[in-house]
C-alpha cells in the first residue's frame, strides 16, 4: 500500500508516488501499451495522474481511460509551461479538450432546472446540457433590496448588485437610511464578515450620536484586523499583519475568532456543541427538513417527479411508505 499525503491546498489525497503521463506521449506508444501502463497504475493503487500539454499526445492515450469507469479513482493534474496569461490558460484549455473535457467559455446562463442547464453562448445560439446534477460557482450577489434601494435613491449599482453608499454608509439625500455589509460598497472593501461588522457599529455609533443631538458627519474607517476564509473540512486560510495561516492550523484560528466574535457566553457554547456535532462524521445534522419527511418537492410536475426518481405514496409505491421516497 503506497502511503498518501495532501496534495497542497487542493485537500486530495494523492498517493506518494504518482503517475507522470510523459512516457504515454512517445510516438511509438500503442493504446495497448498505455493501457497496460495504466493498468499498473491502477493495480497499485496510485491515484494521481500528472500530464501536460508537452507531453506529446499522452493526453489522447488517457482519453478514452479517462472516459471508462477510472475517472473517478483519480486526480488527474495537467499543467502548462506557458508563464503568461493568455498562453497559459490556452495550453490548459487544449490540454482539457485533449482528455475529453468539453469547454463552454463565454457563456450566459440563463436557466437553471431539474433537467438541467440552459445557456446561450458566445455565438448567440441557445443550448441545454442536461444534468441531474448542477454546480455552480458563479460568486454572490447582493439581495434585491440593494438595487431597490439604488433605484429610489438614485445611488449606483455594482456588479455584484451592491448599493453605493456614501462615506457615512448612508444612501444619497437619504442620511436616514444606512446600508451596510454584502448589500453596499464602499471603498473597494470585500463582502466579509468583518466589513459588515464594522459597518453595522459604525452606523448603530451614528444613530446613538445623532440621539444624543450631534449631528456630525463621521466617515466610515475600516480597520483591517486581518482576514479568515474556510475553504473546506478542517482548512481555511488566515492572513494577519503579513502572517499567514492555511490548513488546519489557520482553520483553528479560523474556528476561535468566529467564536470569540459572538456576542454572550450562551451563543458561543452552543455554536461550539452545534459544529462540534456537525464535524464528526460526514452527516448534515443541521438540515431542519429532508425530502426523506416532506415526501419530496410537491411543486414538481409529474413528469419530472418520474425524471428525478422521485416517487410518491398515490403512486403505489409500498416503499416509500416505509422508507421515504426512492431517491431522496
Ligand atoms: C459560502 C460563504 C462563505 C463565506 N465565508 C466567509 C469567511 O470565511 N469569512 C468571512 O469573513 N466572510 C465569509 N463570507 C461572507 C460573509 O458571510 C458575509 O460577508 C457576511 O455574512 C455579511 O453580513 P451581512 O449582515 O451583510 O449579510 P447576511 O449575513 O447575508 O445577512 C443578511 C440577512 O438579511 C436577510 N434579508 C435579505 N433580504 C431581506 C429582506 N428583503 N427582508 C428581510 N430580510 C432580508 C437575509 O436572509 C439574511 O439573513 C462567506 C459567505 C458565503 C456565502
Amino acid at each position: 500500500m503506497i502511503a498518501k499525503l495532501a496534495f497542497g491546498s487542493t485537500g486530495h489525497l494523492s498517493t506518494r508516488a504518482i503517475f507522470g503521463a510523459a512516457g504515454l506521449g512517445y510516438p511509438n506508444t500503442t493504446r495497448a501499451d498505455a493501457d497496460a501502463a495504466l493498468a499498473l497504475v491502477q493495480q497499485y493503487g496510485i491515484n494521481h495522474i500528472d500530464v501536460a500539454h508537452s507531453y506529446g499526445d499522452a493526453e489522447l492515450r488517457l482519453a478514452p481511460w479517462l472516459a471508462g469507469s477510472s475517472r473517478d479513482r483519480f486526480f488527474l493534474a495537467t499543467k502548462t509551461g506557458r508563464r503568461d496569461r493568455a498562453g497559459a490558460r490556452e495550453e490548459i484549455h487544449r490540454s482539457l479538450e485533449r482528455m475529453g473535457v468539453e469547454l463552454r467559455m463565454h457563456a450566459m446562463v440563463t436557466g437553471v432546472d431539474v433537467g438541467g442547464v440552459t445557456y446561450t453562448g458566445a455565438d448567440h445560439v441557445t443550448e441545454t446540457i442536461e444534468a441531474g446534477t448542477v454546480i455552480w460557482a458563479a460568486g454572490v450577489q447582493a439581495s434585491p433590496i440593494a438595487s431597490q434601494l439604488a433605484e429610489q435613491s438614485g445611488a449606483e449599482l455594482d456588479r455584484a448588485g451592491r448599493v453605493a453608499v456614501l462615506p457615512n454608509l448612508t444612501l444619497p439625500g437619504h442620511p436616514e437610511v444606512f446600508a451596510v455589509g454584502d448589500m453596499a460598497t464602499i471603498n473597494q472593501l470585500p463582502g466579509v464578515c468583518e466589513v459588515a461588522m464594522q459597518g453595522g457599529l459604525h452606523a448603530a455609533s451614528t444613530i446613538r450620536r445623532r440621539l444624543d443631538g450631534d449631528d456630525r458627519d463621521v466617515a466610515f474607517r475600516y480597520r483591517d484586523l486581518g482576514s479568515a476564509a474556510a475553504i473546506g473540512r478542517f482548512r481555511a486560510i488566515v492572513e494577519f499583519h503579513g502572517i499567514r495561516l492555511s490548513g488546519f492550523a489557520g482553520w483553528v484560528v479560523w474556528l476561535f475568532v468566529h467564536i470569540a466574535f459572538l456576542t454572550g457566553f450562551g451563543n458561543r457554547t452552543v455554536t461550539m456543541l452545534r459544529w462540534c456535532r456537525s464535524m464528526i462524521g460526514r452527516a448534515r445534522p443541521e438540515r431542519v427538513f429532508s425530502f426523506g419527511h416532506t415526501g419530496g418537492d410537491l411543486s414538481l410536475p409529474a413528469s419530472v417527479r418520474d425524471r428525478v426518481g422521485v416517487r410518491f405514496p398515490e403512486q403505489g409505491d409500498t416503499h416509500w411508505a416505509a422508507h421515504g421516497p426512492v431517491g431522496s
